[in-house]
């Protein structure tokens, strides 16, 4: 089999100091869409070029926010949600093009990405430290199933298959946005950029010679501590952790990824980081391993030839898909 190359885990040996002489990385820190912090940095010639180019991004996102949230009552997803299971509902080809994209991931990982996990994972509020109690677990548990969701091609409608089903985009729509904004970049004719929505971020171009550089932070310790640090030229990476939206009750940690089996929270790692070519994918992708477990999400990863993974077991201990192995000097 022909040996496959991820080109971020080539580190550049090219050796450029700068770029042109009044160019410069200008980086903009947003709060609040999404209900996450949204950091866009590029390079560019022109500064007052560059912060319009942000605003497009971020433009993007927001529209992105306003369409998929289902804290909006009037997002497309909610009416989606309200009215799906009446009869197939015509949707927008963005809304259409993600729906497939999702059920694309549900089958690659054995349904451990499912958005159907919100027919139950409406019950919980981890802000509130809410959750459902077993019966309404129970009562709930068989409307999870990506096999609910009926998309027709040619008529772009969505039908859900019974009633008391609902999805939630909140798996996929940051890496989602992450990419968008980067077309939007990309279309404006930048060749190096960072975006970043919370866990998830894609990167174009590399930093003159050098890559980027992408900390994985320590589940257990504080946001400045890192396990890993990752060397990144066009690439997107994507983090999920046990310990990003979460609350204890009787030693028992809830946390936001739920197990589409049981309706439970899915706690079989403390986090996984995945790294590919588009952060709607590795997004997509962080969920498995907690809920099938780091050995098989380990075995789906060195499955996909553009992936690559990073778990941190529940012991703590690290491990590292075939292709980080590769890339570790040898000892
Ligand atoms: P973040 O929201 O910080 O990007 P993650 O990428 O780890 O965090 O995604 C967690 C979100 O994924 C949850 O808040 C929820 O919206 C959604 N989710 C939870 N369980 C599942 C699942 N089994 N399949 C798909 N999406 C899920
Ligand atoms: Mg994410």
């Amino acid at each position: 089999m022909k040996e496959f190359v991820k080109p971020w885990l080539c580190l550049c040996v090219l050796v450029c100091a700068a770029g042109p002489a009044h160019a410069e990385w200008v980086r903009r820190v947003t709060d609040g869409i999404m209900g996450t912090r949204i950091t866009v940095e590029l390079w560019a010639e022109d500064p007052a070029k560059a912060d319009r180019a942000i605003e497009a991004v971020l433009a993007e996102m927001r529209h992105i926010d306003d369409s998929m949230s289902t804290y909006k009552p009037t997002s497309e997803v909610s009416q989606v949600n309200d009215k799906a299971a009446n009869g197939p509902m015509h949707i927008s080809k963005e809304l259409f093009d993600l729906l497939t994209t999702a059920k694309e991931y549900s089958v690659i990982t054995d349904g451990a990405f499912d958005i159907t996990y919100a027919s139950v994972g409406y019950l919980y509020d981890f802000r509130k430290h809410q959750r459902p109690d077993e019966e309404q677990i129970a009562k709930a548990l068989p409307a999870i199933d990506y096999r609910h969701v009926i998309l027709d091609q040619q008529n772009q409608t969505v039908l859900f298959s019974q009633k008391g089903v609902r999805i939630d985009l909140g798996g996929i729509a940051k890496g989602y946005s992450v990419d968008r904004g980067i077309d939007v970049l990309k279309s404006l004719g930048y060749t190096r950029a960072y975006v970043g929505a919370g866990g998830d971020s894609r990167i174009i171009g590399d930093r003159f010679g050098k890559p980027w550089v992408v900390g994985i932070r320590d589940p257990r310790k504080g946001e400045g501590n890192v396990i890993a640090r990752i060397p990144l030229v066009d690439a997107a990476i994507s983090t999920s952790g046990d310990y990003e939206r979460f609350f204890e009750e009787k030693g028992v940690r809830y946390h936001h990824i739920i197990d589409p089996h049981t309706g439970h929270s899915a706690s079989k790692v403390r986090s996984a980081t995945v790294i590919g070519p588009y952060a709607t994918r590795t997004d997509g992708l962080s969920k498995t391993a907690f809920v099938l477990g780091p050995e098989k999400a380990m075995e789906i990863y060195n499955r996909l030839e553009d992936i690559d993974a990073i778990i941190v077991k529940l012991d703590g201990t690290v491990v590292y898909s075939k292709g980080m192995q590769r890339a570790q000097p040898a000892p």
